[in-house]
């Protein structure tokens, strides 16, 4: 009587703690436990200690090895996850003064695009969408020097925005664009709202930061006509002149005052890779990107709040040119726990041959979280819950994981994996078994793996996991999911003897080890979140897996399959 009551305790809080990502709740499944078994009503202030106890271990048992509990003990009681409730992004401001919404992502193809990054595309993207608006990728490579752009990332990502759902209605390239910026330059120079500095910056900084015009600054327009003239032809070597827009030169921030908007680029020493040596003068971040918002039509700019002081600079082109700056909406900082993602950090550790690629698993950017099996509705989801927030925000890996996790659990097969293996042979075994295993516990239409046992001479070898060793080294009765139950006879080295000592899965403490057929079997590699390696064994049956497909290794994770070879399956790990 005592260990039904004791099992249905278990059972409430198993399947609550699967129901809430992992922690269950002791008056929830107090609550279940009654509902249940209405005859317990009158000892449940009796019972609660119980629960409280049982509710502590549960939560402190990984939530995978929970739902395979659950699938051997009571599968009929595994409950479907309730789909999502339907997230709204907060309504952009301003749009009435808009006939069509238009947003922009404005990648430099010096990188691959990161989680960060994902952000701004992500929320841009969707506002465009939600407004029946349009969506413009403009790649921003003006520099051919510090942030040279390199034609493979053009590329690269073109394929991160395909992947993450955000496909583009316009698409620009600002170095195709330099008559523009020209043009533009060629206006305010004779509008006398820009001139070309021919200062050291030693000769520079001690006037601006005294708020005082450095000696070029009235010249006049016909001097600084012909001194662009000189930049655009090349009398000017790089760092002999600058076009510097006009500001108030009492700005508070000195770095607003009079910026540089071009500046001359030794394209012999530095060719853009996209159009060679053909032009010396380069626009910088803020002329090219603010020309370029007036000139798309862009009405919504959604960036971080690092932009602010573009922005100020960027007011003063406006007003000198008459035009109306787009609505701005700047978020705050996003990190993620234990994760650089600072472009410049990850691309100088990549250099020195750190990592592996750009899709290294220890990078935050897209394409090692697509190589991970992340999904970019997973991605998506998590830009919805933080959306545009000004506040600086830091995600941890447990929050993108559960995301992953609600994603892939219910499409992904089940498999055994032992990794680092230890051979058991169990005597006990008379006859070859054929185990037939649920590819879904909870979706038995999903099909069924099999798994051959052989038998010789009334002994079986299969494989376990090196880190049941402890447990396999106490001698207690194990149980082999779906098979039968064993107890070490002696364990030495990588080598079991054990015995068959049971068939019934119905004893409520017994571990519960995943195994492999020691002559059906496949090598398996897992690159893990560290780079490093977990190597073992599978089931066959995961040869049969496509590559891409998100599998469930039964106590040990999701991976992604990478790669089939004809001796071995290469995946990497997600999350468990
Ligand atoms: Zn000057």
């Amino acid at each position: 009587m005592l260990s039904s009551v004791d099992e249905a305790i278990r059972k409430a809080a198993v399947l609550n703690a699967i129901k809430h990502d992992g922690k269950a709740d002791a008056g929830a499944v107090l609550g279940n436990l009654l509902g249940e078994n209405p005859s317990l009503k009158p000892r449940a202030r009796e019972l609660m200690p119980t629960v409280q106890r049982v509710v502590k271990e549960v939560n402190s048992t990984s939530l995978t090895q929970l739902t395979q509990e659950a699938s051997e003990k009571w599968p009929a009681d595994l409950i479907k996850e309730k789909p999502e409730e339907v997230r709204k992004l907060s309504p952009l401001p301003n749009v009435e003064k808009y006939q069509t919404i238009v947003t922009r992502v404005a990648p430099n193809p010096d990188f691959v695009l990161h989680l960060g990054n994902a952000r701004a595309a992500i929320l841009s993207h969707d506002y465009a969408k939600m407004y029946n608006g349009k969506f413009i990728v403009r790649f921003e490579d003006t520099d051919p020097r510090l942030k040279k752009a390199q034609l493979q990332y053009y590329d690269i990502i073109r394929e991160d925005l395909k992947w993450l759902g955000c496909s583009w209605d316009a698409e620009y390239i600002q170095s195709d664009r330099l008559p523009i910026y020209y043009k533009i330059a060629e206006t305010l120079l004779s509008n006398d709202a820009a001139y070309i500095c021919e200062c050291k910056p030693e000769q520079w900084k001690p006037l601006v930061t005294a708020k005082k015009p450095c000696p070029d600054r009235e010249l006049g327009v016909s001097i600084q006509t012909q001194r662009w003239q000189k930049m655009v032809n090349g009398g000017y070597g790089e760092g002999e002149a600058v076009f510097r827009v006009k500001t108030d030169l009492s700005h508070p921030n000195p770095a607003v005052r009079d910026w540089p908007g071009f500046r001359v680029v030794d394209v012999i020493k530095t060719p853009h890779p996209r159009v060679g040596s053909r032009f010396r003068v380069w626009p910088l971040y803020n002329m090219a990107s603010g020309v370029d918002d007036h000139d798309l039509g862009i009405t919504h700019v959604l960036r971080g709040k690092e932009h602010l002081t573009n922005m100020a600079r960027q007011l003063f082109l406006y007003r000198h040119l008459g035009w109306t700056y787009p609505d701005a909406v700047h978020f705050g900082r996003l990190k993620v726990e234990g994760m650089n993602l600072s472009k410049s950090r990850m691309m100088k550790a990549l250099e020195a041959g750190e990592y592996m690629g750009v899709d290294d698993p220890r990078l935050g950017t897209l394409a090692a979280l697509r190589r991970r099996g992340f999904q970019p509705e997973a991605i998506r989801q998590l830009m919805w819950e933080i959306g545009p927030k000004p506040v600086d925000v830091t995600i941890s890996w447990d929050n993108i994981n559960a995301i992953n996790r609600k994603l892939i659990d219910p499409t992904s097969h089940r498999y055994y994996f032992v990794p680092d293996p230890i051979r058991a042979d169990v005597s006990g075994v008379e006859a070859d078994m054929e185990v037939h295993q649920p590819l879904h516990p909870q979706f038995p239409e999903m099909g069924t793996r099999t798994l051959n046992l052989k038998a010789r001479n009334g002994r079986s070898k299969l494989l376990l996991s090196g880190s049941d060793r402890t447990t396999l080294a106490s001698g207690e009765t194990v149980r082999l999911m779906g098979l039968f139950n064993i107890q070490s006879v002696s364990l030495n080295g990588g080598e079991l003897n054990a015995k068959r000592v049971g068939e019934s899965a119905s004893g409520v403490d017994l571990p519960i080890l995943q195994w492999v057929p020691a002559e059906d079997k496949t090598s398996v590699s897992i690159v893990l979140p560290d780079a490093s390696n977990a190597n073992g064994f599978a089931e066959i049956g995961l040869r049969r897996e496509a590559v891409d497909s998100v599998v469930q290794f039964v106590r040990f994770g999701f991976c992604r399959v990478d790669e089939v070879s004809y001796d071995k399956v290469t995946l990497y790990f997600a999350h468990n």
